[in-house]
């Protein structure tokens, strides 16, 4: 970390795919939006890794990539892989969550936000303004043992690892967060979502839960199992907080949080660790869409967002709060009274017409100061 807070470095993985599209007009927008701010400015270093290098040297994350970004402020991630590339083993390049690991980025911070006029699949107008966030544990879960099934030629079994260590650090993020939520006007409730009517492993994650919520007597607990959760979401998800769960189930909730929210372009995440942190969009390197100015790059901005947030409390610096605040408006604004319509969900505007738009708005909040 930068000992100088007028200077903070972003270390960014631009990655494969759409990654590249869209972390240019982000890198873009923040460095405008921070130069006006006059607080602390940014300075952004590209860094290798993703399919496209794994192609070229044979390495999906090189140390040096790794040492570098340890050594800087923030994180900022496009989006790494490509289905055609694959490890010998026929597993994708997924350096996300090799970083996951590597700066113990436990919780994967999912915040599922709309605003009216907004264009979201719910006709139900509660469901045009949502606003609660998924903490997805992300570094053991299912995942643990990625890479290490036991195979043979007649099944294969891989194994879901929840430890005291990861759960307790989870949980108190998840009670804090909406703690701090329900000092902003939010209802105050976490929602443990798993499968302890199935899993053993689940049902110690819900006792974890309620070891830690005993701490937080002013946040009320409720739980779900994570199939009637899907339901939920779907058919009243302005009910929910903060909900919590194991890293599967928030791999795959989270995604249906985005469709809520649009699509994955609208959908942004963090991942945060006791030192580093990584913000990047929910979504993939879509190679379906790459190269063809399609892509969604408002998850991306979201995700700058987020940093902002992040790097303002960290560093105590009302400008980035503020940074964060004009470019999440400037995103609401631009996509009000159904002003852009994303390729993603029928329309017609693409990474252009969607930055020039959240550009203008963030120029004219900067400019009414
Ligand atoms: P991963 O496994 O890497 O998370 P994924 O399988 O979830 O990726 P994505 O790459 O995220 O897949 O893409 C899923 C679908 O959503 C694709 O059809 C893609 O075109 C679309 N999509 C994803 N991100 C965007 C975006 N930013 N803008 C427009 N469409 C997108």
């Amino acid at each position: 970390m930068t000992q100088d807070n007028s200077k903070l470095t972003i270390a960014v993985f631009a990655g494969d795919g759409i990654g590249p599209e869209v972390t240019a007009p982000c890198v873009e927008l923040l460095t405008e939006l921070t130069k006006s701010l006059g607080g602390p400015t940014l300075e952004f270093e590209a860094l290798a890794a993703g399919a496209g290098h794994y192609q070229a040297t044979g390495e999906a994350l090189p140390q040096t990539s790794l040492d570098r970004a340890a050594e800087a402020d923030a994180i900022l991630l496009g989006a790494m892989g490509d289905p055609d590339v694959r490890y010998p083993d026929g597993t994708e390049i997924v350096p996300q969550i090799d970083l996951r690991d590597y700066f113990e980025l436990y919780a994967g911070v999912r915040p599922v936000t709309t605003q009216p006029g907004m264009p979201v699949p719910l006709a139900d107008p509660r469901g045009q303004e949502l606003d609660f966030v998924i903490i997805r544990e992300s570094t053991e879960g299912l995942f643990a043992h990625r890479g290490e099934a036991e195979e043979t030629d007649d099944s294969s079994t891989d194994r879901l690892t929840i430890t005291r260590a990861a759960c307790e650090r989870l949980f108190d993020f998840s009670f804090e967060l909406a703690r701090s939520r329900k000092a902003r006007g939010g209802s105050g409730i976490v929602t443990c979502v798993d499968k302890a009517n199935v899993l053993q492993s689940m049902g110690f994650f819900r006792r974890m839960f309620d070891e830690r919520a005993a701490q937080y007597p002013d946040i009320e607990r409720r739980y779900m199992y994570a199939d009637a959760a899907a339901l939920a979401l779907v058919k009243q998800p302005w009910v929910f907080d903060v909900m919590v769960m194991e890293n599967l189930l928030g791999d795959i909730l989270s995604d249906l949080g985005a469709g809520l929210m649009g699509g994955l372009g609208m959908a942004p995440s963090a991942d945060i660790g006791p030192g580093h942190a990584v913000f990047q969009p929910c979504h993939g390197t879509a190679p379906d869409i790459a190269g063809s100015g399609k892509a969604n790059p408002t998850a991306m901005f979201l995700s700058g967002a987020m940093m902002l947030d992040w790097l303002g409390e960290r560093h105590d610096s009302p400008q980035l709060r503020e940074g964060a605040e004009i470019f999440r408006s400037a995103v609401d604004t631009a996509f009000r009274d159904g002003a852009l319509k994303p390729t993603e969900l029928g329309g017609s505007d693409g990474l252009e017409a969607i930055t020039a738009r959240v550009r203008a708005e963030m120029q004219a909040a900067l400019a009414a100061r």
